[in-house]
């Protein structure tokens, strides 16, 4: 079979895949390929909670996050379809050990222009009946947040990156990334090879298995993440606001018009093999996320548990995600280790690689803080306002 070319190949079809192939070939590229190994969405994202938030503890990523919330609301006009975005609104919480870090990241969320700030109790719970806020206990507000349907958000990057004459490839796997010297040459997959200059790996929890080969560690390893979806009483809004909840360390949002579906971090990363691993959680699990989330939701300790999944994903030394060029080889960048909380950034992170290719600059956000050498120059990255320095949590 003859050798297909393509001006670049995108390995993975995933939310973030889907958005830097339909942002490269909009940029003009001629055959962006984006090869998926099954099916859009088959990685984390298909499994995300969807949460569209801007509450960050660093101007970098709130902007990445308020650039995207711009897709969200206007995903017709500037991608076309329904993404499924419900504006439903974020409440942040954290304890009161953390109220300057809070007032300080509301900050930092005004400096980029999101609506965000400071609620009372009393706010929130005009906002939200069914929460508890517990003494001491501090809340930001984001009403532009919300969530959205992370499926369709990334069938419609893909539809609309075809329309731009992207070629998409699903049950096509890249075996390996070929180079000749120090620059990339194309990828080979099951289906044959693809000629290119500019490969993008943006292969989930999988990437590992694309840059070994290439002698590159970025020290992003595959992990857990796990949900539950508890059915509550008659009491609450199907459209509730969505929930960061940086005291209990979970997350939450409405689904299916009279369930929550949540996460709680239990424990440490469990770290897991992505070829074999489960799609459910055990017990235990569900245990503890029902009564962490009565913490903030008393009503939901009585529910019940209405289905729950597991998946992988690649974290990141520093927990932030590792976005931009490798400097090994000429022509390879990647968006990996995102630690879970890419869905709500996606837009942006295809616009910014898509820019950085194209013109050898991200412009819309400068994406040098995430660049992927920041482990091999000893400056992993730290927040001084994060919520928890000592083992960063996954906050959606
Ligand atoms: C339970 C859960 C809840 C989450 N909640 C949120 C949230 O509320 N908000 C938020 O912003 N983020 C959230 N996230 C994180 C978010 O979903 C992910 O950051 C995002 O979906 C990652 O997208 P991706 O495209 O980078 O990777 P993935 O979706 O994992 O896609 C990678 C793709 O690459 C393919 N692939 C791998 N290797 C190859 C190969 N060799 N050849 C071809 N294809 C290959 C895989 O099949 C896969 O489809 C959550 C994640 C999980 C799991």
């Amino acid at each position: 079979m003859a050798a297909r070319t393509a001006d670049a190949v995108v390995v993975g079809g995933g939310v973030n895949g889907a958005s830097t192939a339909f942002h490269l070939a909009k940029a003009g590229l001629k055959n962006v390929s984006l090869v998926e190994r099954w099916h859009l969405g088959a990685g984390a994202t298909g499994k995300s909670g969807a949460l569209v938030r801007m509450h960050y503890s660093n101007i970098p990523e709130t902007q990445l996050a308020f650039t995207s919330l711009r897709y969200f609301e206007n995903w017709s006009d500037i991608v076309g379809g329904d993404c499924g975005f419900q504006q439903v609104g974020t409440l942040v919480f954290a304890a009161g050990e953390h109220r300057e870090h809070l007032e300080a990241n509301l900050e930092i969320q005004r400096q980029v222009g999101v609506n965000s700030r400071l609620v009372t109790a009393e706010e929130a719970l005009e906002l939200d009946p069914s929460v508890n806020v517990a003494e001491g206990d501090v809340v930001g507000y984001e009403p532009d947040s919300g969530y959205a349907d992370p499926s369709a958000t990334t069938y419609g990057f893909a539809k609309a990156a075809r329309d731009f004459g992207a070629v998409v490839l699903e049950d096509t796997r890249v075996l390996r990334i070929l180079t000749e010297g120090d620059r990339v040459t194309g990828v080979e997959t099951t289906t044959g090879i693809i000629e290119t200059s500019v490969v993008v790996v943006v292969a989930g929890a999988w990437a590992n298995q694309l840059f070994e080969p290439l002698g590159i560690d970025l020290g992003v390893y595959p992990r857990q993440s796990r949900i539950a979806i508890f059915r509550w009483s008659r009491d609450r809004s199907s459209l509730h606001p969505t929930c960061i909840d940086h005291a209990n360390h979970l997350w939450a949002r409405p689904i299916d018009g009279n369930c929550t579906l949540g996460g709680a971090e239990m424990g440490p990363p469990l770290l897991v093999d992505p070829e074999e691993f489960p799609e459910s959680v055990d017990q235990d699990y569900i245990d503890f996320t029902r009564q962490q989330l009565a913490k903030r939701y008393p009503s939901i300790a009585r529910s019940s548990a209405r289905g729950n999944w597991a998946c992988a994903l690649m974290g990141s030394p520093d927990s932030r995600p590792i976005i931009g060029a490798l400097e090994q080889y000429d022509g390879l960048y990647t968006m990996t280790g995102d630690n879970g909380t890419s869905f709500k950034t996606a837009p942006a992170i295809g616009k910014c690689l898509a820019e950085l290719i194209v013109s050898g600059e991200a412009t819309t956000v400068d994406l040098s803080p995430f660049r992927p050498s920041r482990f091999a120059e000893g400056k992993p990255w730290l927040d001084a306002t994060d919520y928890d320095l000592e083992d960063a949590s996954v906050s959606r």
